[in-house]
């Protein structure tokens, strides 16, 4: 009753806003009480075709598009659930750097949402394993994003998350505002795997919040073969 109470107070003082487009929300349907029906309904989720290199939307069917054409990435296969446009960028800023924490399950829902979808993907993934933060910047943020939408394909998959294995040995700079060859560069052997004895010979599904160049999750994925994962298939929120 006082969990209730407070609630009522707090909506009173302040009366909860659509973090995208800062409508009230009262008298309005939301998701979580965080995004309104209408925002929320908006968002563009990725359909196929997929590009064979990076997973977006692809029109022209098979292949790759040109953000990746001739690029080599370490992982076999990536997708991102939603389109990495405006809407996302802001809700995912809210939930990483506004203290929104509660956001991760409401934004791990696509991600959920996708991974049903187009599950048999992701039948053959037998580990999933979120991005580390550095331990420096996840003391600063006090979460990592990655985790959470880990534990969201978690709980609708029924598969283990192995987190502790893949470690982030140096504080990168920021991928954001880097150019392409910077962010390769910026992020190279960056990850490193302790005590990966039970990811030899497996097929691990690798999780992120964004996939842009891809920098990242290819580093991450050649931790993992480098440890013994006979596979590696990378997917994000957004890409
Ligand atoms: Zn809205
Ligand atoms: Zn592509």
């Amino acid at each position: 009753m006082l969990r209730g109470l407070f609630k009522g107070l707090r909506d009173i003082v302040y009366p909860p806003v659509c973090l995208s487009c800062r409508a009230s929300l009262k008298n309005k349907g939301s998701v979580d009480e965080a995004v309104c029906a209408e925002c929320w309904g908006a968002i563009r989720m990725n359909a196929p075709p997929f590009c064979e290199g990076c997973g977006r939307h692809f029109p022209a069917g098979t292949g790759r598009c040109p953000a990746c054409s001739g690029r080599h990435f370490h992982y076999d296969r990536s997708f991102g659930a939603c389109r990495y446009d405006d809407r996302i960028k802001e809700l995912l800023h809210a939930f990483k750097y506004g203290g929104r924490d509660y956001l991760g399950r409401t934004l791990g829902r696509l991600l959920a949402a996708f991974y049903r979808e187009y599950d048999f993907l992701f039948a053959s993934a037998e580990i999933l394993i979120p991005v580390p933060l550095h331990p420096s910047r996840l003391r600063e943020r006090e979460f990592n994003q990655s985790a959470i939408f880990c534990e969201c394909l978690a709980s609708a998959s029924g598969k283990t998350v192995a987190g502790g294995m893949l470690l982030r040995r140096t504080r990168t700079r920021p991928q954001a505002g880097l150019e392409k060859e910077d962010r390769i560069l910026n992020v190279r052997g960056c990850f490193l795997v302790e005590n990966g004895a039970p990811l030899a010979g497996k097929h691990i599904l690798l999780v992120d919040d964004v996939l842009t160049t891809g920098a990242t999750l290819s580093e991450a994925a050649k931790a993992l073969k480098d440890a013994g994962a006979s596979e590696v298939t990378a997917l994000a929120l957004a890409n």
